[in-house]
């Protein structure tokens, strides 16, 4: 039998392990490497905060993209649906719970398994993969329990990483039992005493999270929260056509390649963005249409950009595309303007230059716009920064000086063919690792949320089936 190791038990990963035991024509042997209690979470939807609501419809969480209806499915049998009525927004769309996601994909993996179709095998392995070494077979993965794992095959699916630590905060301030380093830390983020003042670092929709948390919790401090843009999510807009969207993360070309074609410039993007914006307002159509066209292309116009032309993006352009991008569900912006009309929310345009801990509590050193700095002290300050690139973590480090993977460019995550094949540190796609979902964004752009990582697994599955037993088997069915 066959023997893949996938490491890292996120959606991802789970989805990788669901997919391959349902589609591959021969038995496997998975093993997901996973620290985690339960599979599918990681760290989107490991927790339990009821508050924290997966920012799309439920629509949009496809894991087959063949069977978009199989969520949905899920959530009205399994009564995820009935135990939260407050999932229903004004609209009569439903934002769901992250943690039942969570339960969805591990009832899913259950059923397969129990299908057993072609005979494979899932075990999870609750471990750390710390370190890779080169063997005679191939790779030898170790974990932090000291035992070993030598597969035949290697799946890279871990995916995000906590926030880093800002620079400037002194080890005092890091010490300190007001300073919450890991915003997903829902112990620490529940023991906020409610007349702490509170500082957000970052207003993304992580900090949208932990304001949610703070509502539910009856905080009644004041709460500052700061960016260097002061950009806030956009609110969902209309709601979008699933299989429409489906068929055009599919199709061999997407609609905004097709009207202004291929090789764009990362300008010549921006204007033919600011065109159809202002054709889309002429004509009294919703802007994030539009947007949307963007996102969808972003693989193609990603992969021409020259590492200049990336790195402006990333620096420039990618707080205003994450907010449009990643948008806010009414439940939590409901909830957030409520705290902003009682003034005791406020956002502001900042950027942490320091954090030192005295009298007790921190004292937050903050750069504002006009290069004016003040000081200002506060109870608890969060880190609500998202990661921004790979980890350092000692596993990757082996596996980079291996020449096992090589970083993208811009040190995302790893290089890799059109199919997900890690290309090794002279840049040869390997057949025995594969990377799917965050750590592959380095490649395809946008490669964070769950439409986009599930079809391009399901694009993937056949090159991947087959380099695993030879023939490729059924192709994947149409994507709905
Ligand atoms: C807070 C948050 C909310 C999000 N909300 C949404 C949303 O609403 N909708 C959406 O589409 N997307 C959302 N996303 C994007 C999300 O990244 C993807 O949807 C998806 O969950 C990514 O899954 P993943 O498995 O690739 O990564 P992760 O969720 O990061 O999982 C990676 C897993 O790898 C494990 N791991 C890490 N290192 C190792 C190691 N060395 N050995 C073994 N295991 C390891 C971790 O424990 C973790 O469980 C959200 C992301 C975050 C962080």
């Amino acid at each position: 039998m066959r023997r893949i190791a996938i490491i890292g038990g996120g959606f991802t990963g789970t989805a990788v392990a669901i997919r391959l035991c349902a589609s591959a024509p021969t038995p496997l042997n998975i093993t997901i490497i996973e620290p985690r209690q339960e599979l599918g979470g990681g760290l989107a939807y490991g927790g339990n905060d009821p508050d924290h609501r997966v920012n799309g419809t439920h629509e949009l969480l496809v894991l087959f993209p063949d069977d978009i209806g199989h969520f949905a499915r899920w959530y009205e049998t399994s009564g995820a649906a009935a135990r939260d009525p407050e999932g229903r927004a004004d609209s009569g769309v439903r934002y769901v719970r992250r943690s039942d996601l969570r339960g969805y994909m591990n009832d899913t993996l259950q059923q397969t398994l129990e299908e057993n179709t072609y005979g494979s095998t899932v075990r999870h392995v609750r471990d750390r993969a710390v370190a890779a070494r080169r063997t005679d077979r191939g790779v030898q993965i170790e974990l932090a329990s000291g035992r070993t794992e030598e597969p035949d095959l290697i799946v890279l699916a871990f995916g995000g990483q906590r926030p880093s630590l800002f620079r400037g905060v002194t080890a005092q301030a890091r010490n300190h039992s007001g300073y919450i380093g890991d915003p997903f830390d829902t112990e620490a983020v529940s023991a906020i005493s409610p007349d702490n003042s509170v500082l957000l670092v970052g207003t993304g929709l992580t900090a949208a999270d932990v304001l949610a948390t703070l509502s539910r919790q009856g905080h009644r401090g004041p709460i500052k929260a700061i960016s260097r843009r002061g950009l806030l999510p956009e609110p969902q807009g209309d709601v979008p056509n699933v299989a429409a969207l489906m068929q055009r993360l599919a199709s061999p070309m997407p609609r905004f390649i097709e009207r202004h074609g291929e090789g764009l410039t990362l300008g010549a993007s921006v204007r033919a963005l600011r065109q159809d914006m202002e054709l889309a307002s002429a004509e009294g159509r919703d802007l994030k249409g539009p947007f949307d066209d963007v996102r969808d292309a972003a693989g193609w116009l990603w992969k021409n950009f020259t590492d200049p032309e990336k790195r402006r993006f990333l620096r420039h352009l990618k707080p205003w595309y994450d907010v449009n991008r990643y948008r806010m569900v009414p439940q939590t912006g409901a909830k957030i303007a409520a705290a902003v009309e009682s003034g005791q929310l406020k956002f502001s345009v900042a950027r942490l230059d320091g954090l030192d801990a005295s009298n007790n509590r921190l004292e937050a050193r903050l750069l504002e716009r006009g290069g004016k700095m003040v000081r200002e002290p506060f109870d608890t300050v969060i880190n609500c920064t998202g990661p921004k690139t790979l980890s350092d973590d000692t596993f990757v480090r082996t596996m980079i000086d291996l020449g096992l993977v090589r970083p993208d460019s811009m040190g995302l995550g790893f290089d890799v063919d059109g199919e997900g094949r890690v290309l090794d540190g002279d840049g040869n796609a390997q057949n025995a690792i594969w990377a799917f979902g965050l750590l592959t964004r380095g490649r395809f752009g946008d490669m964070t949320a769950i439409p986009q990582i599930a079809v391009r697994l399901h694009n993937s599955l056949p090159a991947l089936i087959g380099t695993l037993v030879g023939t490729e088997g059924p192709p994947p069915r149409e994507v709905v």
